[in-house]
């Protein structure tokens, strides 16, 4: 018997749509072909997974800000070599803003969107020379086509283009032809595993094993990521004596390479590198870590200290860099951490209506303007608000964030059913079982409200596995399914199996308990399930310059007109204690600074002597701290909903506190 399901499983092992009760992978998508390790979870088809809800909305505004725009009048797009225009950019920001117009003009179904994607992958894939290589002519690095793959990979999903799969096969055999060139001191050395989330995406379809000999060549000679985080280099007491800045210690280069390790592992199955994405993480938090799951780096690796900038860049790229890291090793703490970041430090970082966003933001951020501030090397514009305050990769690489971490909300399973990874209101259409089709809609008001009720439709019964994420924070969750209360584990996924029929319900309640987290020089943060709280300041907006007639795209400062430098009056070990937490309806520009759905408020006293120092707020004096001053009611508002804030607080002395 055992011998007779061997030899089934290796009949069946090349490939998706393959299966049988002997084969233990997915049988409706393209899962990890031997030898690549299996991954726990299949990513789904762009478009299979749809915004619902607020998250739709907030998709909405991004289309009607500057993705919707941005091309039609920044010189980088407007006249770009990625679309013929002679002497054009032939560089990165093509690539990079297509890899989040992709998503976003499939996930909406906009006609308007889909018409500007087009002229631009027309070209692309009219691009393709008889040698392999493709893009604009006058550009002869690996680095750009990489991103344009990530693009390209997308679009074949959402329009199944026959002219994807060969300029992509074409291009690896130009890869293999051509002699390893991924020296450490550029771009294209220090992320040149990037090519692999393509080339493991394009082998998955085809079984071309040539693709896999240039992932391996790529890994065996680019710089070694696995060896770096599990021997981090930058540790505080490093920083301290001062380093010398380059692409090892570059934030972007550090959050895409997060996932490199786990890229790796899939290929070679060492332990060692699924360790080094873990060490590289714990490594990261502990010495660059900033409340809301990012890590300081502006545009270097800077510290704990809440005044350190994170590049958007570094945001978007952990993000994606997440969502193939809970794929590969389907860890809930993965998808925790792409949560945080999704729902704090990716609209933190932009104003509310997406037309505006920075290069550096600051959890402890009281004044954006254009001043020398304590970066390690960024330029004096860097936290301004604007079209490309300090360098316009974020201009262009911002547009990702949103759109594929709600691709990726759901995945398929092994078990030939679906998992929520990520929660918040979508919808997902997908085959499960046998094959038959299921749509799952997903009715939530989360990260606001920790209720989520999955409402099943089906065309006929159908037995499949539905997996819930239950977060590590989320101790106590309550889910139940047709009248049966199913058992669950913070930090783990539950497992519903059933015959599900149209029409039937699971309720899911996350317990969105306030809680604490310490930070720099005991400061206190304050966390309700993934989102992070800051105190809301009055802001004043001054537009410094405008890029438009009609568009309001335009660069703005922005001056608190309240005053920041309190301190909390709470117990940290029992923050409910102190705070009331009030909630509202979701607006249509979800992260408006007036509207927050969700408003925390809690009493606190001025600290006199906690004022500016170098265009930031000063160091965080060293809690407990004690103040003469009147107690004063604060309200804390969503990090996403602030442009100014205080996020790390000084904690207020009283008896039994620490
Ligand atoms: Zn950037």
């Amino acid at each position: 018997m055992k011998r007779l399901a061997l030899a089934l499983s290796l009949l069946v092992a090349a490939g998706p749509g393959s299966g049988s009760a002997a084969d233990p992978s997915n049988k409706h998508y393209p899962v990890d072909r031997a030898p690549l390790a299996q991954s726990q979870f299949v990513m789904l088809p762009l478009g299979t997974v749809k915004p619902r809800g607020w998250l739709r909305d907030q998709l909405i505004v991004q289309a009607n800000g500057l993705t919707g725009h941005l091309d039609e009048f920044w010189p980088s797009l407007a006249k770009t070599a990625w679309k013929g225009t002679e002497g054009g950019e032939a560089w990165e920001r093509g690539p990079y803003y297509l890899d989040g117009l992709v998503p976003l003009a499939y996930l909406l179904d906009d006609p308007r969107l889909i018409e500007k994607v087009k002229p631009w992958m027309e070209w692309i894939l009219s691009s393709g020379q008889p040698d392999g290589w493709f893009g604009p002519a006058k550009n002869r690095d690996r680095w750009p086509l990489a991103v344009a793959m990530k693009a390209l990979t997308q679009y074949h999903e959402a329009t199944n283009d026959p002219r994807v799969i060969p300029l992509l096969r074409n291009y690896f055999a130009w890869l293999k032809k051509n002699p390893p060139d991924w020296p450490d001191k550029e771009w294209r050395g220090v992320r040149a595993m990037e090519n692999a989330v393509s080339a493991f995406w394009l082998y998955n379809r085809t079984g071309d094993a040539a693709i896999l000999d240039v992932t391996d060549s790529i890994r065996k000679t680019c710089f070694n990521w696995a060896k770096y985080f599990l021997n981090f280099p930058y540790t505080t007491d490093v920083m301290k004596q001062g380093i010398k800045y380059g692409h090892p210690s570059h934030v972007v280069n550090i959050a895409m390479a997060t996932k490199y390790p786990g890229l790796c592992f899939l290929q070679c199955h060492e332990d060692q590198h699924k360790n080094a994405v873990y060490q590289g993480i714990k490594s990261l938090d502990e010495h660059h870590g900033q409340v809301g799951g990012r890590f300081a780096g502006d545009e270097h690796l800077s510290g704990k200290r809440p005044t350190q900038g994170t590049e958007l860049c570094g945001v978007v790229e952990y993000m994606f860099s997440l969502e193939n890291l809970v794929a590969m090793f389907g860890d809930p703490d993965f998808a925790d951490r792409l949560e945080m970041l999704a729902y704090n430090a990716n609209p933190g970082a932009c104003t509310a209506d997406y037309w505006a966003h920075q290069y550096d933001q600051q959890a402890n951020q009281v004044l954006c303007t254009v001043a020398k501030r304590k970066w390690s090397t960024n330029g004096n514009s860097s936290n301004l608000y604007g079209l490309e305050p300090n360098f316009g990769c974020c201009t262009s690489n911002m547009h990702q964030g949103w759109p594929k971490f709600v691709s990726h909300l759901w995945m398929a399973t092994h078990d030939q059913g679906l998992v929520a990874v990520a929660y918040g209101p979508s919808e997902v259409k997908a085959k499960v079982a046998d094959g038959a089709t299921v749509t799952i809609t997903e009715e939530t008001n989360y990260p606001f409200d920790g209720a989520i009720r999955f409402r099943v439709k089906t065309d006929r019964p159908v037995a499949f596995p539905l997996h819930l994420r239950i977060p590590r924070w989320a101790e106590g969750a309550r889910l139940e399914a047709g009248g049966k209360t199913v058992p669950t584990t913070a930090g783990t996924f539950a497992v519903v199996e059933r015959t599900w029929k149209s029409g039937d319900v699971v309720n899911l309640i996350l317990p969105m308990k306030l809680r604490t987290e310490t930070r720099y020089n005991n400061a206190v943060s304050i966390l309700r399930g993934p989102l992070v709280f800051s105190l809301k300041i009055g802001e004043r907006y001054q537009k410094i310059k405008s890029y438009h007639d009609t568009l309001p795209a335009a660069d703005y400062e922005v001056q608190p007109t309240t005053p920041w430098n309190y301190a909390l009056m709470l117990d940290r070990a029992n923050p409910e204690k102190a705070i009331r937490v009030k909630t509202g309806k979701i607006g249509k520009v979800p992260y408006e600074h007036d509207r927050a759905p969700v408003v925390l408020k809690v009493k606190g006293k001025a600290i006199p002597g906690w004022g500016l120092a170098d265009n930031s707020a000063g160091e965080t004096p060293v809690s407990p701290v004690v103040s003469d001053q009147p107690a004063t009611d604060l309200e804390l508002i969503p990090y996403g909903s602030t442009r100014l804030r205080i996020t790390e607080f000084p904690v207020i002395a009283v008896a039994g506190s620490k």
